[in-house]
């Protein structure tokens, strides 16, 4: 792993890099830090496949099964014939939820998952996360050619520096100028809550942020919609970064739902995905 890499740690950024630290120790086999700054848990997940079976006999049966271990082969058989058959529906009734601290190029590709929900930490209301994306040697090659030299590295982040830079001396300039207007009796001084003159500043500086800056989301997500992300973000033809957190997340997500996940495994090799395992 590169070292974390900040130009400077503001409060934002040392409270996530904590935060980081905390849940890897809560959380360690489904928590996992990822890259320079990343990071990806697998906070919580609701139902299994005892849900997706009984939710499919609704239809047919009463015949419930209550976990896992109550599963027959018959249960086994129809929770892959489900998958196999695009019998979607009860493979939406198990959701997970992500915790991912990613760069916001990463995060842009994986909100094209419409089917899920997104929550994302805001620059409208908070300074911008200090740390920013660095490729590792193996992002710095192809087949083990180097493509980008440590020379055109350092001028990465000579640049990237630079506009964190410029954020934080512009920022304080004008909180420092709002300070003076308020004293001046120029504008009214507000206490609590959100200052609006501050929010203008972050507002329009945040468009300097360059999209390697590490950004903080929630996702939501149920088991089909799932699937699919793993099915495209996984696949030799995804971007590198991406495929880190898809691969962890298939990792944890297997771990947690051996059955289920073997299934997936089995539908989506027969689906022609040489990825699949
Ligand atoms: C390698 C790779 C390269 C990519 N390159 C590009 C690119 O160059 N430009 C670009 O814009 N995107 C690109 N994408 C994004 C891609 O087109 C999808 O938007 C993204 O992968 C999300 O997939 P999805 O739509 O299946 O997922 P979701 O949005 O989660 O949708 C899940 C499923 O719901 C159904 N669905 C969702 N919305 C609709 C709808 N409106 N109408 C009908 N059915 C719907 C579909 O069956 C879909 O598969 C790329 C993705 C990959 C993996």
């Amino acid at each position: 792993m590169t070292d974390f890499i900040a130009p400077f740690e503001t409060a934002a950024t040392a409270e996530l890099r904590q935060e980081i630290e905390t849940r890897c120790g809560l959380n360690p086999d489904f928590a996992l830090r990822i890259g320079n700054f990343g990071f990806l848990e697998l906070e919580s997940s609701w139902g299994d496949e005892a849900t997706i079976i009984n939710t499919a006999r609704v239809s047919t049966t009463n015949h419930r099964v209550e976990a896992l271990d109550d599963f027959s082969d018959r249960d086994r058989h129809l929770l892959y014939f489900l998958l196999s058959k695009n019998h979607g529906t009860p493979f939406e009734s198990v959701y997970f939820r992500w915790r991912i601290i990613a760069p916001i190029f990463i995060l842009r590709q994986w909100m094209r998952h419409r089917v899920g929900s997104f929550n994302e930490f805001s620059q409208r209301y908070r300074e911008p996360i200090t740390a920013y994306y660095v490729p590792d040697e193996a992002a710095c090659s192809v087949d083990g050619v180097r493509i980008i030299s440590d020379e055109q590295l350092d001028r990465y982040n000579d640049l990237m520096d630079s506009l964190h830079r410029f954020y934080q001396d512009t920022y304080g300039e004008i909180k420092e100028k709002v300070t003076q207007l308020e004293e001046a009796g120029d504008i009214p001084k507000i206490e609590g809550g959100r200052n609006p003159y501050r929010a203008r500043a972050r507002e329009l500086l945040r468009n300097a942020m360059p999209v390697s800056t590490y950004s903080d989301v929630y996702w939501t997500v149920n088991f089909r919609s799932l699937m699919n992300f793993f099915d495209l973000r996984r696949k030799s033809n995804a971007q590198y970064e991406i495929r880190l957190y898809a691969d962890a997340a298939y990792q944890m997500f297997h771990k947690r739902f051996p059955l289920l996940g073997e299934t997936m495994d089995r539908v989506l090799a027969e689906k022609g995905n040489a990825d699949g395992e």
